[in-house]
């Protein structure tokens, strides 16, 4: 059965998309820990991020550069965390998370709870900035 992520990569479950190539695919997270939090994920289902073939994982890791420099440009922080958990989803993502102290990507506290504008409006603003 596909992963809940990859029938978001095919369309069937709907996602407020950052950016997509052949390979791989970037969205919000519908649980942010913070207004701008990403998932990068390759459009290969594979469950462990450290199974991914090599080249896959090194255009994963690239194809989420250009996705954080995006959300650094369009979201005001310090930083783009960088997190990798995989409890939940079985299906290898990155977490990109922006930062203006460390406990913004405490993955323990409440996550935000936005209306589907401000996931739209989040979207377009990291999208412009995609290059
Ligand atoms: P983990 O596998 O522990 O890295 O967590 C999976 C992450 O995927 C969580 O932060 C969820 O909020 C997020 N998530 C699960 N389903 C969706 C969805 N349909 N759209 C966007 N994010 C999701």
């Amino acid at each position: 059965m596909a992963t809940i992520f990859s029938r978001i990569v095919n369309g069937e479950i709907p996602s407020y998309k950052i950016a997509e190539d052949d390979r791989f695919y970037a969205f919000l997270d519908i649980n942010p820990l913070a207004e701008g939090h990403t998932l990068v994920i390759p459009k290969v289902e594979v469950n462990y991020i450290f199974d991914l073939d090599p080249d896959t994982l090194s255009g994963l890791t690239l194809f989420a550069q250009r996705v954080a420099k995006a959300i650094d440009k369009a979201m005001p922080c310090k930083r783009v965390g960088v997190a990798v958990l995989g409890l939940e989803v079985p299906h290898a993502h990155i977490h990109l998370v922006p930062l203006n102290k460390e406990s913004d990507i405490d993955f323990r506290k409440p996550k935000l709870k936005l209306t589907p504008e401000r996931f739209t409006e989040i979207a377009q603003k990291i999208s412009k900035e995609f290059k």
